[in-house]
């Protein structure tokens, strides 16, 4: 979850440094720090913090020195302390080591390093790779080699020595290589490396990089040199910077007016390979977490209502239930904004080793996802920088959708049903709408609890509206499938409570309303997201009437809406507290 990055250049690094934790820190947010070496000596700053505080406190720019390594952390191994952020020195300062990742035996391989002598200094499990390095009697190659060798769990390390030499290794965790005009890099993520140069070359697992002069990738267990060419990132600065608006948040909702219809721009063939899949297939598997599980989730009703097909839902985490039926005839689909997302991860790895064939639906290119999967459908969404996806999830929404009409022989329709749903979120999304959904979050902002119910295909949207509402605004907000109401949450339900309806025009509208005037006969305050006002709607969304495909701008609004109640409250909206957007642990 924490972005880590390297430079080795002509340059002053820490600036360089400093710029792509900026970047990457939606990744983890709890502390900051950067080593660079000036003099054959490295020097450590780093503290608690946002990426800026940090920076106050510690004055990264007097760090001299054109080599060093950043991170920004989210705690997984020891308490949010100075002394627990990255770098993390050897005993004798000789090397600093940041690590993205878990070491799952840390405290087996602590305990031999102290019967060793060793003392340490933090309670992480960074110190201990430091520190499994230093141990080794071998040149830094071969010491890097020693200790990721023993390491269980997913983790991506980066070694700098006082020499000035860089090592990296990967199981698990991104890492990229960028290599520029005069200078090398790694990052966590292709968006921190994007100022400075698109060739980049996507480190896989069990492989080892060396930055010097020029940069070298090595086999982790056969130190056999590997020859790679570098690919091309197609995506922009801009992109990932905020432009005029305050915040990424607010950038991505509205960016939906046009990258929806980049969701639909993928190659016909590709499609019809993926179609073939999942006709052969015995048994397919959509997986996500968080909202990725919900646009599974969603998915499942898309492909039973439009390709009159079953398909099976699990959350990435609970995907271990299903072990036991997966064959080489079962396929996968997984779907994460990131491609990283660890559960989502082990899914397919598990899938994948029972012989099962993978799809991946992932927005971030070179991501482990897609490296590990037989097809990959591209989000195409661009950089999603804010932590609560918002542009990700309609696209991601948008191409299950055109798998599900594919599947039914009607990709052609469905392509222009779905440009159809892109041009009116388009046209949905102007100044007076947002305005309309400030007004309401106005009248939210004191409640401390909000509903929402949908019926069919609108339920995982309404389990999706409630972790938006949740993640920035901290406000409670809990979704419900309409019918569900009267067998328990109906007791939650007092004077002004506000109750969120997606109000869809299909076979579930007559249902849905019937839920939410019982709702509203016990006091609640009716908000409906509909094409069509209703006389049990207390404050009425007007959104555009796409039946079949009505999640996709049905979401939207309560996007803004969470927007809204977060910025008013004066939360920091695209870095909520204790999350990270890249869910690399368990
Ligand atoms: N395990 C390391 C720590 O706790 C890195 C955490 C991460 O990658 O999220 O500091």
């Amino acid at each position: 979850m924490c972005g880590i990055a390297a430079y080795k250049g002509t340059k002053q690094a820490s600036p360089i440094l400093l710029e792509a934790l900026r970047k990457m820190e939606y990744r983890g947010y709890d502390s900051a720090g950067i080593a660079t070496v000036h003099d054959g000596v490295i020097t450590v700053r780093k503290d608690t913090g946002k990426v800026e505080e940090v920076n106050k406190k510690v004055q990264f720019s007097e760090l001299k020195g054109t080599t060093g390594i950043s991170h920004s952390r989210w705690a997984t191994t020891g308490s949010v302390t100075q002394k627990n952020a990255h770098p993390h020195y050897s005993s004798d300062k000789k090397l600093a080591v940041v690590q993205n990742g878990i070491v799952e035996n840390y405290q087996e391989l602590k305990a031999t390093l102290e019967e060793k002598g060793y003392s340490f200094q933090s309670e992480t499990d960074t110190e201990v790779i430091a520190k499994l390095v230093e141990d080794s009697e071998h040149d830094l190659l071969q010491a890097v080699q020693d200790a990721f060798l023993q390491l269980h769990g997913r983790n991506a390390f980066v070694v700098l020595d006082s020499t000035g030499s860089i090592v990296a290794a990967k199981k698990g965790s991104p890492l990229i290589l960028g290599i520029g005009e005069d200078a090398l890099f790694l990052a966590s993520d292709p968006a921190a490396l994007l100022e400075h140069t698109k060739n980049v070359i996507f480190i896989e697992d069990n492989e080892l990089v060396v930055l010097d002069d020029a940069y070298t990738i090595y086999n982790a267990n056969t130190l056999q040199e590997l020859k790679k060419e570098p690919t091309t990132i197609n995506w922009t600065v801009e992109q990932a910077q905020k432009g005029n608006y305050d915040h990424f948040m607010i950038k991505e909702i509205m960016e939906q007016k046009e990258c929806i219809m980049q969701a639909l721009a993928q190659p016909k063939e590709l499609i019809q390979t993926v179609v073939n899949e999942i006709n052969g297939a015995f048994g397919t598997y959509v997986v996500g977490c968080g909202t990725a599980g919900k646009v599974a989730l969603t998915s499942t009703y898309a492909f039973s209502d439009i390709a009159k097909m079953h398909i099976n839902f699990a959350f990435g985490s609970e995907f271990p239930s299903y072990h036991d039926f997966l064959t080489e005839k079962s396929l996968l689909i997984a779907i994460s904004q990131s491609g990283e997302t660890a559960d989502t991860l082990e899914a397919l790895e598990t899938a994948k080793a029972k012989g099962g064939k993978i799809i991946s639906v992932v927005n971030v290119m070179g991501s482990t996802m897609m490296r590990k999967s037989d097809h990959t459908l591209m989000v195409n969404a661009g950089p999603e920088i804010s932590v609560c996806s918002t542009k990700a999830t309609t696209n991601q929404l948008a191409i299950m959708y055109l798998l599900a009409y594919a599947c039914n022989g009607r990709y052609d329709e469905g392509l222009s049903i779905l440009k159809g749903t892109a041009a009116a979120v388009d046209e949905m999304l102007n100044d007076a709408f947002c305005a309309h959904v400030k007004k309401l979050a106005e009248k939210l902002l004191d409640q401390p609890n909000i509903y929402v119910i949908g019926r069919g295909m609108n339920y995982p949207m309404a389990l999706e509206a409630a972790i938006k509402i949740q993640e920035v605004s901290y406000i409670h907000a809990e979704g419900f499938a309409g019918g569900e109401l009267k067998h328990g949450p109906l007791a939650l339900i007092d004077k002004d409570v506000p109750v969120i309806a997606f109000v869809a025009n299909d076979e579930t509208k007559e249902d849905i309303l019937a839920n939410a005037e019982e709702t509203k006969a016990r006091g609640a305050y009716v908000i409906g997201i509909a094409p069509e006002n209703n006389d049990v709607f207390d404050y009425w969304i007007q959104v555009p009437d796409c039946p079949e495909t009505s999640p996709i701008p049905n979401i939207v609004p309560v996007q803004l809406l969470a927007y809204y109640l977060s910025t008013m409250k004066g939360n920091d909206v695209d870095k909520p507290k204790n999350l990270s957007k890249c869910v690399s642990v368990k």
